[in-house]
């Protein structure tokens, strides 16, 4: 008879393929042993790495413990002590529940868990500890340690190569690392954390069970400053938490922190309801920083619908949208930021109109005659009008050419960092200023850290979170360092992920060409119109901005003759 084709998988394998879903990188270990801790009662959690998680991951804790026996039936797949039936799967108060991670972390590395369980009965004043390796159990034994769990994850991928590959660079590996339990910090203001890195403390935690206290461990000093502190109930539960104020705002989303019922959740609907609240007070393409707490009905949300619990669904999104604008909304109106907020370009347009406007009529340089069109190959176009103090209105004595102001100083900018030729110019700040990181922004900056010298920047560190910016690039001496660097950093992490390195650099020079042109609404003088057009001339691509918009119109006479009907 023929032997099936379809068989049963064996255990081994099958853990394995649950670790592929599991254990992704280095992170997902500490992630999982992170809420193993804190489901286990812990108030005092450490973690120790080396090799950015991939040589070694050590996490220690002071909670409940285990028992010899249960050790090894933690390992085995689908052991939890978390749930025990269909009902409790929809209404869990733990972070863990699925079974799956100390089994899938034990089939792709080297494990050892060591605990001890709090008892006065005879056998329980000592520990047990048990090694496995690749899912095999190599040693059980007596094992001396105080009331809690050790688990050491070694060697991490070490039989599954093809996983290796997939890690990125011990910086980027770190950095996700750091922010893992940046996030389980924010999550539990009541327990001490401490994140150490080749002897190095990266993150550490008070555990004083303020809310407050555990964003400055994450975000520092400054930042706290910049939020305020709200709450909201809404029919299923309550919001709670601290919001940006308006002034304050971020390149990216990754400052936009929720939690259900404690748990770190990715829901692109919150965000979308948090920023919604935020629309018209912060500029558009940056975003707000928030730590905002959901505490519900556990009834009324799915966490079974990721292998890593990262997602969640609610029962009633909408309702959980409409709360989550609410507060924002009542948070900021309490403060009466409205007004302190950004001015629509509106609001700004009539103001300059009025401060202009008040002692005099505003002048044209037709009034001063209309310029001699003389013009060469090095100016092509001579500025006739700034209007609306964003396009220069200029001819070359045949066709009118309308210059976007901005658009055309990006790309004068971005050509000149991209001479590699030419060194770049530093230039010191009369004041450093002070940036304080989080561990992935550290983790990227330390990476990128010659690059950033190369385009100018001179960068010292100061403190384990904390950078003082000497100097910028010469030619960004005008916009605020701190912001120009973090949004870097940003962008970095942002293409980390996929990009090559040359790919890289050139959207780095973009950004520092876009922060450091003139704006629209910047005045101009004429001389500084002909030096624009001048220097935009002299660039290879004077047509268009480096993210590909034009630079330039050109209005042909045939244009007007069409359009006058002549
Ligand atoms: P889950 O967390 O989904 O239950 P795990 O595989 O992560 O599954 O863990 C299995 C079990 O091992 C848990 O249910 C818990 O009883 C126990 N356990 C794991 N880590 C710890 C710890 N640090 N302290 C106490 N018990 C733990
Ligand atoms: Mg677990």
């Amino acid at each position: 008879m023929a032997e099936s084709r379809i068989k049963i998988l064996p255990d081994d394998l099958i853990n394995k393929i649950a670790a592929g879903e599991v254990v992704e990188r280095p992170a997902s270990v500490v992630k999982e042993l992170l809420e193993n801790s804190i489901d286990a009662g812990a108030t005092r959690i450490s973690i120790e790495i080396s090799g950015a998680g991939g040589k070694l991951i050590r996490v220690s804790d002071n909670g409940s413990g285990l028992t010899g026996d249960e050790i090894s039936l933690a390992l085995e797949r689908h052991s939890t002590s978390k749930i025990g039936n269909l009902d409790d799967l929809f209404n869990i108060k733990t972070l863990g529940f699925r079974g799956e991670a100390l089994p899938s972390i034990a089939s792709v590395s080297k494990i050892e868990v060591g605990s001890r369980v709090k008892g006065v009965e005879a056998g329980i004043e000592v520990g047990s500890r048990i090694i496995v390796e690749g899912g095999k159990t190599v040693k059980v034994e007596d094992y001396g340690c105080p009331i809690g769990t050790t688990i050491i994850v070694k060697d991490l991928f070490y039989n599954t190569p093809a996983r290796r590959k997939f890690l990125k660079s011990p910086a980027v590996e770190l950095g996700h690392i750091g922010d893992i339990v940046s996030k389980y910090v924010l999550a539990c203001p009541g327990i001490a954390f401490e994140l150490i890195s080749e002897g190095k403390s990266l993150v550490k935690s008070s555990g004083s069970g303020k809310l407050s206290e555990a964003i400055m461990a994450v975000y520092g000093m400054e930042l706290i400053q910049e939020l305020i502190e709200g709450q909201l109930e809404f029919k299923s539960g309550k919001i709670y938490g601290f919001i940006s104020q308006p002034t304050l705002s971020r390149m990216d989303k990754s400052y936009e922190n929720f939690f259900v019922n404690r748990r770190y959740v990715r829901n692109f609907l919150l965000n979308r309801a948090l920023e919604e609240a935020y629309r018209t007070l912060i500029p558009g393409g940056r975003y707000p920083v928030a730590v905002l707490f959901i505490d519900i009905d556990p009834k009324l949300i799915d966490v079974n619908v990721h292998p890593t619990k990262r997602e969640i669904k609610f029962q009633s999104t909408s309702e959980v949208m409409q709360a989550v604008s609410s507060m924002v909304t009542k948070v900021l109106s309490e403060i009466g930021s409205w007004d302190k907020g950004v001015e629509t370009s509106m609001e700004a347009r009539s103001r300059d109109w009025m401060l202009e406007s008040k002692d005099q009529l505003p002048i044209s340089s037709f009034e001063a005659g209309i310029p001699e069109i003389q013009v060469t190959s090095i100016q092509p176009f001579i500025p006739i009008y700034q209007y609306k103090q964003t396009y220069i209105i200029s001819t070359d004595g045949e066709d009118l050419v309308l210059i976007d102001q901005h658009a055309a100083h990006e790309r004068i900018l971005y050509d000149k960092l991209s001479q590699k030729a030419e060194a770049i110019h530093s230039q010191p700040l009369l004041t450093p200023e002070n940036l304080e990181l989080g561990p992935q922004e550290t983790a990227i900056l330390q990476e990128n850290v010659e690059y950033l010298k190369s385009l100018g920047f001179e960068l010292e560190e100061f403190g384990s979170s904390s950078y003082l910016i000497r100097a910028v690039p010469a030619l960004s001496i005008k916009s605020p360092a701190q912001q120009l660097l973090r949004d870097i950093l940003a962008e970095l992490s942002e293409l980390g992920k996929t990009v090559q390195l040359e790919i890289k650099q050139e959207n780095i020079r973009k950004l520092i060409a876009c922060h450091s042109a003139i704006k629209a609404g910047d005045k101009l003088s004429v001389e500084e119109m002909n030096r624009l057009i001048r220097d935009l001339y002299a660039t290879e691509n004077p047509a268009t901005c480096p993210h590909g918009r034009p630079t330039l119109i050109r209005l042909t006479e045939e244009e007007f003759k069409k359009r006058f009907g002549r």
